[in-house]
């Protein structure tokens, strides 16, 4: 099978170019951070603290979390219940960095991930998924772009969508997340060493698109 790890910080534009240019491969796209919100929904659901791990390694014993794949869209489901809107929401994006930051979290979902790599073709995004779960995954890109660039977007994309939000509290949140997501001790956020290193800041989305198909046809 093939597989393409894209990794890099919030906002990176992670997540649109790789749905799009998974479609022009014909493969599937895999967004991991839903996996990690799913946890942390259900922890926020219990009214549980999402940064303790007290809190949040006995709910794992609790739940079953899934990805399906209709009409290659994937959605994630907990306990049976398709959660694809919930996981969405501001709230579960802190949940989901807090949580990913306990080691039996991670441990939980790397069976899941390394499944699905194994019997797909896939664009896999993450944050570890070049360095940890996919470390002989066949390409491997790093995709980032400042903070205020990404929380610009971000912005703009929530606005859009109607849910306007305060874009200094959106820029803090991912600060916040950056700083998070690269200083845990297990998995941090980094380039894997054979990364291909793409700046999203100054590229428009086909631009990202068309750089990752290029250097997916030379695999
Ligand atoms: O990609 P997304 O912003 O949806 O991810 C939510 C959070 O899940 C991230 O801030 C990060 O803490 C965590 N995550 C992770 N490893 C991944 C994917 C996401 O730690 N492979």
């Amino acid at each position: 099978m093939i597989n393409i790890a894209i990794d890099g910080p919030a906002g990176a534009g992670k997540s649109s170019a790789a749905k799009l240019a998974a479609k022009e491969l014909g493969y599937i796209y895999v967004d991991t951070g839903a996996l990690y919100r799913a946890v942390g929904v259900a922890v926020l659901r219990r009214g549980l603290d999402t940064a303790k791990k007290e809190d949040v390694i006995p709910v794992l014993a609790e739940i079953k979390i899934e990805l399906r794949f209709i009409d290659g869209a994937q959605r994630v489901y907990l306990d049976g219940e398709d959660v694809s809107a919930e996981i969405r929401l501001p709230e579960a994006s802190m949940a989901a960095s807090n949580v990913s930051a306990i080691p039996a979290v991670r441990a939980f979902l790397f069976d899941l991930q390394r499944s699905i790599a194994k019997n797909n073709n896939c664009l896999m995004d993450g944050r570890d998924i070049g360095t940890v779960v996919l470390p002989d995954a066949q390409l491997k890109i790093f995709l980032t772009a400042t903070p205020e660039i990404r929380a610009k977007r971000r912005f703009l994309e929530l606005e859009q969508k109607g849910t306007p939000v305060d874009y200094d509290a959106l820029l803090e949140e991912i600060k916040q997340r950056d700083y998070n997501d690269s200083h845990r001790a297990v998995a941090p956020l980094k380039p894997a060493d054979d990364a291909v290193m793409l700046d999203s800041g100054d590229l428009t989305l086909d631009e990202v698109v068309k750089r990752i198909c290029c250097l997916a046809a030379e695999i």
